[in-house]
């Protein structure tokens, strides 16, 4: 009979750190703290065990880059390429463990493009790591500190450093030596010296939205998998119910060109996951939220149900905000223009109210108003002037002095000459036709 031994598992089976949370640990970071705690390099661990466990393919590619690629690809060790995956394989293989591609961004393949997913280096919370050695737990690299879009740690309400503190050299992602919590250069601890940058309210409003939204991504169990095809689907339902199919509207809102949400509703492109997040942020409602609404069957963190009332809210004023952008642009192109005044009467809003919220197009309409009114007394006056001109040349003509009064008695129009700007024109008819007697300016240079 055949007996199949099962091995026990080659590697310990250390347990990854924070899983199914947030801030669940990395890949890269498990491979590191693996060296560390078999006491060996990275480097051992990757060539001696890891790399016989690969597939001829990927060592052959390995081979012709000089058996750099495995460094080199590390950039993207935690993302979800085939790397990525046939390093989760493995070490699940080795360590016994089924839970690894939690450590990755697996869950996003279908969701997001790779573009601008991951950081070209590493970048850490010298607090973290401070925090982790004074408590004496174990120092390690959380999966979110490698999504490019995340900047600041929320927990310590600071950036993430990119430079080490002593030899102010970045830091790659992976290299064949490595100690959990210090610089691969110098091997200084990653927490000293630092002169923590402070984070204004305006940045920290959005880093503070991406780094919660990601975090609750990441920490959903691993089996959820989202799909860009939600994504289109999701902006076609506003571009639809919010925006009346008016794509330019949409877009404009979202501050991103007309052929780019085009795309992304057509789904010939997708967001970046910072695209994506920065439509949710103008939107006023969380990543998820976004993902699942009005999608029944997915069931998600009980969180953004309890959420989901509160953002329901922010949409409905956003919404109305929405109805009265649309107002403001009407009434930009109504012809005559008509006041501020005269808009906040239309659409039922307090002036400052609308300056507030919407103060470009609110002074687009003030100037265009006043434009108009300029405009329209610059006409009023050259159509007099023409009156002017004409009583003028007539009562000559009659042999009769063109006097302010005859003009007015001819024009029919009483106090016309008051007007200074008219009463100006009639005196330079006077002067270009040599009546140098009588009345206003002339009369005074004579005496
Ligand atoms: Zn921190
Ligand atoms: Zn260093």
């Amino acid at each position: 009979m055949l007996t199949i031994q099962v091995p026990r598992s080659i590697l310990y089976n250390i347990e990854p750190i924070e899983i199914e949370t947030g801030l669940v640990e990395s890949l890269s970071s498990y491979l590191i703290r693996l060296s560390y705690e078999h006491n060996i390099n990275v480097s051992h661990l990757v060539n001696k065990i890891v790399i016989p466990e690969m597939n001829k393919d990927y060592l052959e590619r390995s081979s012709k880059y000089g058996g750099n690629s495995f460094y080199e690809g590390a950039k993207t060790i935690n993302g979800y390429t085939d790397n990525s995956t046939e390093l989760v394989y493995i070490l699940g293989k080795l360590t016994s463990r089924i839970d690894l591609t939690s450590l990755t961004l697996f869950k996003l393949k279908d969701l997001v493009p790779l573009r601008n997913l991951l950081k070209e280096t590493f970048s850490w919370c010298p607090e973290c790591i401070k925090n982790w050695k004074d408590s004496h737990k174990s120092i390690y690299y959380p999966l979110v500190w490698y999504i490019k879009s995340i900047k600041i740690c929320f927990e310590h309400k600071c950036y993430l450093l990119e430079n080490c503190p002593r030899c102010y050299r970045k830091i790659d992602i992976l290299r064949r030596q490595m100690i959990p919590g210090h610089c691969p250069n110098c091997f200084n601890l990653l927490i000293q010296g630092q002169v923590i940058k402070e984070i204004n309210n305006q940045e920290w409003e959005w880093h503070s939205f991406v780094y919660l939204n990601i975090e609750s991504l990441i920490g959903l169990n691993s089996s959820k998998l989202f799909t860009k095809e939600i994504v289109s689907k999701q902006l076609n339902y506003i571009n639809h119910y919010l925006f009346s199919d008016n794509v330019p509207n949409f877009a404009e809102f979202l501050s991103i060109p007309k052929s780019t949400l085009r795309a992304w509703i057509k789904l010939e492109n997708t967001p970046t996951l910072e695209g994506l997040l920065k439509i949710c942020f103008k939107l006023d409602t969380t990543i998820l939220d976004f993902l699942t609404k009005s999608l029944q069957n997915l069931t998600i963190s009980h969180l953004v149900e309890i959420a989901k009332t509160d953002n329901e809210k922010v949409i409905r004023r956003r919404l109305n905000l929405v109805s009265i952008e649309n107002s403001l642009k009407e009434i930009l192109k109504c012809d005559p223009p008509i006041s501020m005044a005269a808009t906040a009467r239309i659409i039922d809003r307090d002036k400052r109210v609308l300056y507030r919220n919407f103060p470009e197009y609110c002074k687009q309409i003030s100037n265009r108003y006043r434009e108009y009114i300029n405009q329209k007394s610059k006409q009023r006056i050259e159509e007099l002037k023409k009156e002017i001109q004409k009583a003028f040349y007539s009562l000559v003509n009659e042999g009769i002095y063109p006097s302010s009064g005859k003009i007015q008695i001819k024009t029919n129009r009483k106090g016309l000459l008051k007007e200074r700007i008219l009463q100006e024109y009639w005196k330079d008819l006077l002067a270009q036709n040599n009546f140098y007697r009588g009345k206003g300016r002339n009369s005074n240079d004579e005496q």
